[in-house]
């Protein structure tokens, strides 16, 4: 293609709300045969909100939800922010932290009352921060994601403190916008960093077989390279921190406009509406262009 139609094709894409770093990314457009989608915030709405709290023994409720609240209030992560709206729903009592910190893609933690307060991936509390819950609170946790939640668990100074499910809507469009991708020849694979339970769920809701759940931050560029060295020209699709890294690596990195800056200055292409149909029409956009369908 000339410059020029390159030209006509980004400036099209920007008429539909694709935005195009430069001319030469059509060509990489054009070229992908397989597209990685993460699950949270981009094959969902990322609109989560709490289903249940199950507080450890001699803790109430409305303590469990607080002390989330209390150390979610510094994340963005759809999780915490469905855990921030539960306790205000609630009208929990939501203590002050310190010392926040956020380890994207596992959770977060803080100093709540003098304590340290962590909240996240059931893995993560309990490999990192050597908690321990009682078999009860596992065999529910466990029962919990078979059944397609997404489970935070919480401690405080290194003692089990209870969990919380949150649960997720699948957007309108995903099965819509993968049947397409997958019209065009592409193959779709999920990739998340939620368990399997939760995936499952999402990858029959859309359709999608090959799907990668439990997957950490550096995992997903893993899983990216993988494909890579297997062949593949891939697209990554994502929307959080914890898939900058696999964007930038991808061939194609496509964030979703509602994402976090990190995922937009992570890519090749921002899709400004965050519906999944844009990624197909970018790719019919650059075989346009570069003359590979009439
Ligand atoms: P996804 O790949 O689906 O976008 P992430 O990699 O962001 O998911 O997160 C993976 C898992 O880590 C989440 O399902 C959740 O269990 C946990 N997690 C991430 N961030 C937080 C947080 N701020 N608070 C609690 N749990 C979190
Ligand atoms: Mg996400």
């Amino acid at each position: 293609a000339t410059p020029t139609a390159l030209l006509v094709g980004t400036g099209r894409g920007s008429q539909l709300g694709i935005l195009i770093r430069g001319p030469q990314v059509l060509e990489q457009t054009r070229r992908i045969d397989t597209i990685v989608l993460d699950k949270t915030g981009t094959l969902t709405t990322g609109e989560m909100a709490v289903t249940g709290a199950f507080p450890a023994e001699g803790v109430s409720r409305d303590e469990l939800i607080g002390f989330a609240a209390a150390v979610e209030a510094g994340s963005e992560h759809p999780v915490a922010r469905a855990i921030v709206s539960g306790a205000a729903a609630h009208r929990s009592q939501v203590p002050d932290a310190e010392a926040f910190t956020s380890h994207a893609g596992f959770g977060v933690q803080g100093i709540v009352d003098g304590a340290l307060v962590v909240a996240g991936r059931p893995s993560w509390v309990q490999g990192e921060w050597s908690i321990q819950p009682p078999a009860d609170a596992l065999a529910n946790a466990d029962a919990l994601a078979a059944d397609g939640a997404t489970v935070v668990m919480l401690a405080r100074d290194g003692a089990y403190l209870g969990a919380i499910a949150v649960g997720d809507t699948i957007k309108p469009t995903s099965a819509e916008a993968v049947a397409r991708l997958k019209a065009l020849g592409l193959h779709p694979v999920l990739l998340t960093g939620d368990n399997a339970g939760a995936a499952a769920r999402v990858a029959a809701a859309v359709g999608i077989d090959d799907v990668r759940a439990g997957v950490t931050p550096a995992g997903k560029l893993e899983a990216i390279r993988d494909l890579q060295s297997a062949g593949r020209m891939v697209a990554m699709v994502g929307d959080g921190v914890n898939d900058a890294a696999a964007l930038a690596g991808a061939d194609l990195g496509m964030a979703m406009g509602g994402g976090t800056d990190a995922a937009i200055a992570a890519s090749d292409i921002t899709l400004v509406s965050g519906d999944l149909l844009a990624t197909v029409d970018a790719i019919r956009l650059a075989r346009r262009t570069l003359g590979t369908i009439k």
